[in-house]
């Protein structure tokens, strides 16, 4: 059995990662989706359990002294978390995960898995376009937009030490491209030496 990939993929917020990402999630059975903690309240469509685990400060606090998580990070304000226990039991099962998370957390798990871990930026077309895809979006107030748009130029200036970049222009291409990524990483060498084996 090969053992799980772990997927990283991170983007300004608004460059449609979610979107691509669940797109991914539904084109592959192999690949499951990690399913963060975050303090930050839910959207209106979002469902606990299903998009993030919405939890209170004092929780997760609590849970990053006892080691739940794999990597956190402060987030537009929001503390969000990858647990520890999830991508292990994904990985070690032989299933791929698909890591949504921000940069700082990208980091965090470059440091932890070296090359088990593949990390994917994901740009919009233009700073205009990621602009008016936010503001299309209408989750967050004026405040939170203006912050999230200084975020990205920061977010996006470290992009360069990703191992693969994406532009998410016309959906449909940047999904075959990030899918393509997928599985091209599940067939490297040093993940399957289970293939070579089989033949002494
Ligand atoms: P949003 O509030 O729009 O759902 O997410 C804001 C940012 O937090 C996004 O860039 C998202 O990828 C990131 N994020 C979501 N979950 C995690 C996590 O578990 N860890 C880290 N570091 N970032 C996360």
């Amino acid at each position: 059995m090969r053992k799980g990939l772990v997927l990283v993929v991170s983007a300004p917020s608004g460059a449609g990662k979610t979107t691509l990402c669940r797109r991914l999630l539904s084109l592959d059975p192999e690949i499951s989706f990690s399913i963060s903690y975050t303090t930050r309240p839910p959207r209106p469509n979002e469902k606990n359990g299903f998009d993030y685990f919405f939890v209170d400060r004092d929780t997760f606090q609590k849970m990053i002294k006892e080691e739940v998580f794999l990597e956190w990070a402060e987030v537009h304000g929001n503390y969000y978390g990858t647990s520890l226990e999830q991508v292990k039991e994904a990985v070690s099962s032989g299933k791929d995960v698909l890591l949504d998370i921000d940069v700082q957390g990208a980091f965090q798990i470059r440091e932890k898995l070296g090359r088990e871990a593949v990390l994917v930026f994901v740009l919009p077309p233009s700073f205009e376009e990621l602009e008016r895809r936010l503001k299309k979006r209408g989750t967050e107030d004026q405040r939170e937009l203006e912050i999230r748009l200084s975020a990205a130029k920061e977010e996006i200036a470290k992009a360069q030490a990703f191992d693969y970049l994406v532009v998410n222009d016309v959906l449909e291409d940047a999904l075959d491209k990030l899918y393509s990524i997928l599985k091209a990483e599940r067939q490297r060498t040093f993940r399957r030496s289970d293939l070579i084996m089989r033949f002494f």
